[in-house]
């Protein structure tokens, strides 16, 4: 079967700025099959996106984006049919978003060393709602208010980004235990922009580890990679996946890349879902 999917969107469950409803509806209308919701460590968004999916005729694919740590930087593992409704998964995201939350007093703590005047208490007033699933684009945000920076780039580039003057990285759970709640929980583990690490011993290490599939469509991996990536996961009978990344608008532009800009190969859905079924029966 072939299904048009983008399998990589954020809401406002965590640092995107469109609501998970509104991500379904874009997806409806730029005639997607399907639409993934994979928000930083949580899956808060996902009942609300298959309620108005339900409603549109579209699928909706629960899934998350996991932050781990290993050698120094931040890598990310998605994790696609996880059970979002499940108290004891529920429970186990907690935890790494109160890391999440470390991870910002540290970072406001470097800019404040920095001479910039920024508080924690005034990022967090920037995201409604009570689970305060804050990441580094609020803090970029507040660093345009405070006129530090014109851009959400500048800011990563300057500050926030991996070789910014304030990056931070407290410890956190590596990749490997991503890939172990993902799949223990009956999901399916998708190491998210490969392309991004410029690390592809860490790539075939967690290969090897047990990742299921490896996100080659993606808007930071080069045509370069995105061919290197697809070869490996032929060799080792992974599954290809794609989105866009997706997080809504920063002004009038769309932040990272527009959604259904990227989409996975036609098989993708399906084999993920086949995945999820062996590993739950
Ligand atoms: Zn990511
Ligand atoms: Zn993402």
């Amino acid at each position: 079967m072939s299904i048009r999917a983008d399998l990589h969107t954020h809401t406002t469950a965590s640092d995107g700025t469109c609501e998970p409803s509104e991500n379904v509806r874009m997806a409806k209308e730029q005639g997607l099959d399907a639409i993934a919701i994979t928000d930083h460590d949580t899956v808060a968004g996902i009942a609300e996106a298959i309620e108005a999916a339900a409603r549109l005729g579209i699928e909706v694919i629960p899934g998350i984006e996991v932050s781990s740590v290993a050698r120094g930087q931040d890598i990310h593992v998605l994790g696609y049919f996880v059970p979002y409704a499940d108290a004891a998964f529920q429970e186990k995201l907690v935890g790494l978003r109160e890391t999440r939350h470390e991870r910002n007093k540290l970072l406001i703590a470097r800019l404040q060393e920095l001479g910039i005047d920024i508080s924690l208490e005034n990022v967090y007033c920037r995201k409604q709602g009570t689970d305060k699933n804050i990441g580094r684009p609020h803090i970029a945000e507040e660093l345009i208010e405070l006129g530090v920076v014109s851009s959400i780039e500048e800011a990563f580039a300057n500050y926030l980004g991996k070789e910014g003057a304030a990056y931070v990285n407290p410890p956190r759970i590596t990749p490997q235990q991503a890939i172990s709640l993902i799949k223990e929980a009956g999901g399916v583990a998708v190491l998210a922009h490969p392309g991004l690490y410029d690390d592809d011993e860490l790539v075939q290490e967690l290969i090897a580890y047990g990742l299921d599939g490896i996100e080659v469509y993606h808007p930071d991996n080069s045509p370069d990679q995105r061919k290197n990536y697809q070869m490996w996961a032929e060799q080792h009978g992974l599954v290809v996946t794609g989105g866009s990344d997706f997080h809504g608008w920063r002004g009038e532009e769309p932040f990272h890349a527009m959604l259904a800009s990227h989409v996975a190969p036609a098989d993708a859905v399906a084999r993920l879902q086949e995945i999820a079924r062996q590993r739950k029966s």
